[in-house]
């Protein structure tokens, strides 16, 4: 079987029989009624999701955040879950055009050693965080399981939450990392349209949208406790990307219904790559996105990265965000070294966790340090 055929036991079969031609349309052809109806009942439901997505939600979007507000407060209470980034490595043998890491641009590369590692740690712990994003570029044979077997025992035994957000791994690897304490894996698709992931896509292993598109059913079955899915706003039509995310989200809680998953919703923004968007999210579209998955999903994590402006963010945490970072730096050892010039993107809010906490408190929140531990 070829890497790219559809496994009936993947996401990928049922992908394969969405007609994303009729969706679009749908969305765009909802009315009023439609959003009215979403409201009523929209737990669970991908019709309701595709209205409250619509063009024809935005004069609802009112409604929306004050119901979404109520729905996170009754499920999370006034909890923020707080994570930092640690980034090992920014070398990637793919080809993004939209990415800083990306193998074409001529920037100096670096991936940690052990010493450099346990450094940034004493500075997240410092922070006083309790978990943490590995992230890395996706380089198969100088950070792959190797590297990850050496890394992250030492990681686990400083922080009590363990996330990471690099290439996509076998089944078998992942199993193994879970034994080493790996809690969550974030994965994001960036976009679910074929022909724009190839013409962002260019080289690299990340060509291959299939084996990316079943990474969350791999992770699921290797045990892994969070799985996050994402896509990159902008790339496409964000309106339909964001709703077959919400098919995908859809039919891995029906399937594996004890795992947690969580949504990035990251924007690509126009000086970014040097790619513009073909289709820009608004702050307005933003905000209808987060209160509509909300709406349909009352127990998904959101999370909120520095990408956003300080002002924007402030607004946005007490809508329906559940998580968010402060204080990242986006390069590999950015916490020690600061100013290396080796970032995956510039972040727009340069707060520190400090500031984030007491911010978040000020507006009767709760900035939570640790999330659940789990035996391993
Ligand atoms: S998005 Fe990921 S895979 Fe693509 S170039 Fe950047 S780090 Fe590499």
């Amino acid at each position: 079987m070829t890497a790219d055929a559809a496994d009936a036991h993947n996401f990928s079969s049922v992908f394969a029989h969405l007609d994303i031609d009729s969706l679009r349309l749908a969305i765009y052809s909802a009315t009023a009624t439609d959003v009215e109806r979403a409201l009523q009942n929209p737990a669970g439901r991908l019709d309701a999701l595709l209205a409250l997505l619509s063009p024809a939600a935005t004069p609802y979007i009112e409604q929306m955040a004050q119901a979404s507000v109520r729905l996170t407060r009754k499920r999370f209470g006034a909890n923020i879950g707080m994570y930092l980034p640690l980034y090992l490595s920014n070398l990637c043998a793919n080809e993004c055009d939209y990415c800083g890491f990306s193998m074409v641009n001529k920037i100096k590369r670096k991936t940690l050693n052990e010493a450099e590692i346990d450094r940034e740690i004493t500075l997240i712990s410092a922070m006083g965080y309790d978990s943490v994003l590995l992230v890395a570029g996706e380089h198969e044979t100088k950070v792959g399981m190797e590297y990850f077997r050496r890394v992250l025992p030492r990681v686990k035994a400083a922080f009590s939450y363990l996330a990471m957000e690099v290439q996509p791994l076998s089944e078998l690897d992942y199993c193994e990392l879970v034994s080493l304490g790996l809690d969550a894996v974030m994965v994001y698709q960036e976009t679910y349209q074929r022909h724009t992931y190839a013409a962002h896509h260019a080289r690299g292993k990340k060509t291959d949208f299939v084996w990316r598109l079943d990474t969350p059913d791999r992770l699921a079955r290797a045990g892994v406790d969070k799985i996050g899915l994402g896509v990159l706003l902008g790339l496409d039509d964000w309106r339909l990307d964001a709703l077959i995310m919400g098919h995908h989200l859809s039919y891995l809680e029906r399937r594996y219904w004890r795992t947690r998953y969580s949504i990035s919703l990251p924007r690509l923004r126009p000086c970014t790559g040097g790619v513009p968007p073909k289709m820009e999210i608004s702050d307005l579209g933003l905000v209808q996105l987060i209160c509509a998955f909300r709406l349909f999903n009352e127990a998904l994590d959101i999370s909120l990265s520095t990408r956003e402006r300080p002002d924007f963010r402030d607004n946005l945490f007490a809508l329906g965000i559940t998580q968010t970072s402060a204080g990242s730096a986006t390069s590999p050892g950015g916490y020690s070294e600061p100013d290396t010039h080796l970032d995956q993107f510039e972040i727009s809010d340069e707060r520190s966790a400090a500031e984030i906490a007491t911010l978040l408190k000020a507006r009767g929140l709760n900035p939570v340090w640790k999330d659940w531990e789990s035996q391993w």
